[in-house]
């Protein structure tokens, strides 16, 4: 059994988070700490550790990431400039979180996509 993260206790609202949707699937919540004017995570409501851990019974949850981030860019007022949205997946791909996440990152001009940066 994968461990648990804090993503599962804000999903169950056992401590605070500044939440915006919620449903059987999926949670999205503000960032803590905002790369860009609008910055929220999408989370699967069950446990998925990172995108390499996906499985074919995953698809509806993370199929509802997709419309759930369309649905919340229209309502930050974000879906006609556009925006950017990143899943980082383990030590490579700059995962801290280890509770599958979709970033939504928009309200300004995002830089080029990065493809190689030493630390
Ligand atoms: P990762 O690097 O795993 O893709 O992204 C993890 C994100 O979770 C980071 O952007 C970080 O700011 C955010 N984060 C970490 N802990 C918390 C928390 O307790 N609450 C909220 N709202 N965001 C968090």
């Amino acid at each position: 059994m994968a461990e648990e993260t804090i993503f599962s206790k804000i999903i169950r609202k056992e401590i605070p988070s500044d939440m915006l949707y919620q449903d059987d699937l999926v949670t999205a919540f503000r960032d803590i700490n905002p790369a860009m004017p609008t910055h929220i995570l999408i989370v699967p409501n069950d446990l998925i550790p990172t995108a390499a851990d996906v499985e074919p019974e995953h698809e509806l949850a993370l199929g509802r990431l997709f419309t759930v981030a369309r649905k919340l860019a229209e309502e930050a007022g974000i879906a006609e400039d556009g925006y950017r949205l990143i899943v980082n997946c383990k030590e490579h791909g700059r995962q801290d979180v280890f509770h599958l996440h979709m970033h939504l990152l928009g309200g300004a001009k995002h830089g080029p996509m990065l493809i190689k940066k030493p630390d």
